[in-house]
């Protein structure tokens, strides 16, 4: 705050200055040995004040079994400390009420004084303050700076009717016109009459809910008494401009509490509008249950979205995971005949020669080469080539188990993996396989062409085994050979203690 503008209001003679009771309320307040005597006392000064002290006591907000009939009842009911700050707020609120305004928008002030009492109560309900009764009492004092602005500079709130209604362009008007908004002038007046330093210090924060410096975690007083504006906006906003879903999500972030308990901090608020209407006589809404039914539309058509939206999150991951799925898959197939390639074939056989070998099962394994594949080509061009290799891993896949392993090698080489497989199946399965090559014909000229297969394969256990993978793919990758130079279109099993075949080149 400027210190012209401090002058400006220390200068004011008319500003309402607490009334006598309020005064002698304060003073009893800075005493820490205060007797429970001198308070009823103090209040019973005033049979105003006495009547709302009692009423109180007697509220659904401390309803107890038994009614207090008297000051000294209502005290024990209420507690030394809630009875001060409940009477301060009466005689506070009485004064203050009684000056003529220029510019502020009385009824409006009040209205907000009153809900941003009862949002700061019920937020500090729903978040386990203890000191309830100063949440109230700095709620329904955080704007008192307005009132003594509209003293100390007379037109600051005139023509400004509509601005009113908005809280935030209010201060912002405050700032651009005296270099500090009501909070500040809130703050000030506090200190001024000597009113407790924690009820200063949250009305001088009471428009910094973004501050977390100011607004220490671990008091939650400040924060309470500074959501409480956002929350009065709610009730006090015409219709279309509630922000219900923002100051949802205001709390949340603030306070950690989700829709559906920002929802019964709602409720609470209007459930305390008729009490305090009561007691401070006056009008604050025509119906708070229409305000909270409105809320719990808004609030749950905002958990509808959330959930659409994490439903849409849900579907946009798993697609993804998906697709790396499919990714995943495809990077471990040969492009142009679908089956498995080398890289993922030599990862694969691995695995089942490590798990065959501890399990002492057979696998067998088929090293499968196209005879004269060259002379395809040659004749009948690389397309015609290609669609020789795509039937072949067709006839391949078609004669083997869903858990056999069909991978191309490279070229015109394939090589089958067939887990738990003895020799004999394997022989079984290599026959079927020359046989079903010696039958199919390739459309790919103008006769069918027919196009053989050799086979050379051999078998991990059995009787026979291999010291390592390595050794189990050379020895049919050997008798592959053996098959091609004993003529082609045939199948060879790999013979322990075989030589390798004498290559002659021609
Ligand atoms: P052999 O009976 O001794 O196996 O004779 P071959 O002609 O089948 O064997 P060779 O290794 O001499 O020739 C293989 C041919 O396969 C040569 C190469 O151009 C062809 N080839 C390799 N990959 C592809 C391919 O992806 N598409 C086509 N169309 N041809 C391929
Ligand atoms: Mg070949
Ligand atoms: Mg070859």
């Amino acid at each position: 705050m400027t210190p012209e503008l401090d002058a400006q209001l220390r200068s004011l003679v008319n500003f309402p200055s607490p009334p006598g009771v309020a005064s002698h309320i304060i003073q009893l307040a800075q005493d820490p040995n205060i007797e429970m005597g001198k308070v009823a006392k103090a209040i019973g000064m005033d049979p105003a004040l006495s009547t709302k002290v009692l009423r109180i006591a007697n509220s659904p907000l401390y309803a107890q079994r038994r009614r207090s009939e008297n000051l000294r009842q209502a005290l024990i009911v209420l507690g030394l400390n809630a009875t001060l700050t409940l009477a301060l707020s009466f005689s506070l609120v009485k004064s203050l009420r009684g000056g003529k305004p220029n510019g502020v928008n009385h009824p409006l002030y009040w209205r907000r004084a009153l809900l941003g009492a009862s949002a700061a109560r019920a937020l500090g309900e729903a978040t386990g303050q203890t000191l309830l009764e100063e949440l109230f009492l700095a709620g329904l004092l955080q704007d008192i700076g307005m009132l003594a602005l509209d003293k100390a500079v007379p037109d600051l709130y005139r023509d400004s009717g509509e601005m009113q209604k908005n809280h935030r362009d209010l201060a912002a008007h405050e700032r651009k016109r005296i270099g500090g908004d009501h909070a500040d002038v809130g703050h000030w007046l506090m200190k001024q009459w000597n009113l407790p330093e924690r009820l200063a210090t949250a009305i001088g924060n009471s428009h910094k809910l973004d501050n977390r410096r100011v607004l220490d975690p671990a008091d939650g007083f400040n924060r309470c008494v500074a959501m409480s504006g956002p929350l009065v906006d709610i009730f006090v906003l015409p219709n279309d401009k509630k922000p219900f879903a923002e100051t949802a999500q205001q709390v949340e972030r603030v306070f950690g509490l989700d829709k559906e308990e920002f929802g019964r901090v709602i409720q609470r608020v209007s459930s305390l509008v008729p009490e305090t209407e009561a007691i401070y006589e006056t009008d604050l809404l025509a119906d708070p249950e229409a305000i909270v039914d409105q809320a719990r539309e808004v609030l749950m058509i905002r958990n509808l979205h959330a959930m659409q939206e994490i439903s849409q999150l849900r579907d946009t991951a798993d697609s993804l995971s998906e697709r790396a799925r499919e990714l995943e898959e495809e990077s471990r197939r040969d492009p142009l005949t679908g089956v498995y390639n080398r890289t993922y074939l030599e990862q694969y056989l691995r695995q089942e020669f490590d798990q065959a070998s501890r399990n002492d099962w057979p696998l067998s394994i088929a090293f499968c080469d196209l005879d004269g594949f060259k002379k395809v080509n040659d004749t009948y061009g690389h397309q015609a080539g290609d669609k020789v290799l795509k039937t072949t891993a067709a006839i391949l896949k078609n004669s083997v188990r869903r858990v056999d392993v069909v991978a191309r090698y490279g070229g015109e080489e394939f090589v089958l993996v067939l887990p738990a497989t003895d020799r004999d199946i394997a022989r079984t399965v290599c026959e079927r396989i020359v046989q079903s090559f010696q039958t199919t014909r390739h459309d790919i000229g103008p006769q069918p062409v027919s196009v053989t297969v050799s086979i050379g394969y051999a078998t991990h256990g059995g009787g026979q085994r291999f010291a390592n993978v390595e050794a189990l793919v050379k020895a049919a990758d050997q008798a592959l050979y053996t098959a091609k130079l004993q003529g082609r279109n045939r199948f060879v099993r790999y013979e322990a203690g075989e030589r390798a075949p004498v290559v002659q080149f021609l």
